[in-house]
C-alpha cells in the first residue's frame, strides 16, 4: 500500500498517511489565508484509519461557519500546522499537503471560499468550487 508522509518543519511531528487522500481542497477562506501565511490552505483528507500520528502537538480550536468546531494541531517546538479535524467531517483527518513537500502529491478536487479567493490563483479545471464552505458538495462522496 501506498504511504507518504507529512511532518512539521523541524520533524517532531510526523503523520503517516495510507493509500490516496479522499479529497484534496483548496481553501481561500480568510481564517485559512491567516492560518497558513499563504493565499489559501490545501488539505488532504484521509479517513482515520488510514493516518499514524507520531509527536506531540498543541491546539488551536475555533468555532467555523455553521457552529462547525475546528481543532488545528501544530508543533510545539516549531509551530508548523499539520493537521486538523473538523466537527463536520467525523471520521477524518485534515492534513496539510505543503507538510508532505510532494511534487506528485494529488492534485486538489474541490475548492472552498471562492469569494475569498486571491485574484491570480488559478483552479484546476473542472473541480467543483464554493463560495462558501461545504454547503452543496457532499466531499465524502466525491472522488
Ligand atoms: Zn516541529
Ligand atoms: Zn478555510
Amino acid at each position: 500500500m501506498l504511504q507518504r508522509k507529512a511532518q512539521c518543519h523541524c520533524a517532531a511531528l510526523t503523520v503517516l498517511c495510507e493509500g490516496d487522500p479522499t479529497f484534496v481542497a483548496m481553501c481561500h477562506c480568510q481564517a485559512c489565508q491567516r492560518r497558513t501565511g499563504s493565499a489559501f490552505n490545501l488539505g488532504a483528507w484521509y479517513a482515520a484509519q488510514h493516518v499514524v500520528i507520531s509527536g506531540e502537538t498543541h491546539i488551536f480550536q475555533r468555532t467555523g461557519e455553521e457552529g462547525m468546531q475546528l481543532s488545528y494541531h501544530f508543533c510545539p517546538a516549531c509551530g508548523a500546522n499539520v493537521y486538523w479535524l473538523a466537527s463536520s467531517m467525523e471520521g477524518f483527518y485534515g492534513i496539510a499537503v505543503g507538510a508532505f513537500a510532494d511534487p506528485d502529491f494529488p492534485p486538489p478536487t474541490l475548492s472552498l471560499y471562492e469569494e475569498y479567493r486571491a485574484k491570480w490563483v488559478k483552479v484546476p479545471e473542472g473541480i467543483p468550487c464554493s463560495m462558501t464552505t461545504l454547503s452543496g458538495i457532499n466531499p465524502k462522496h466525491h472522488k
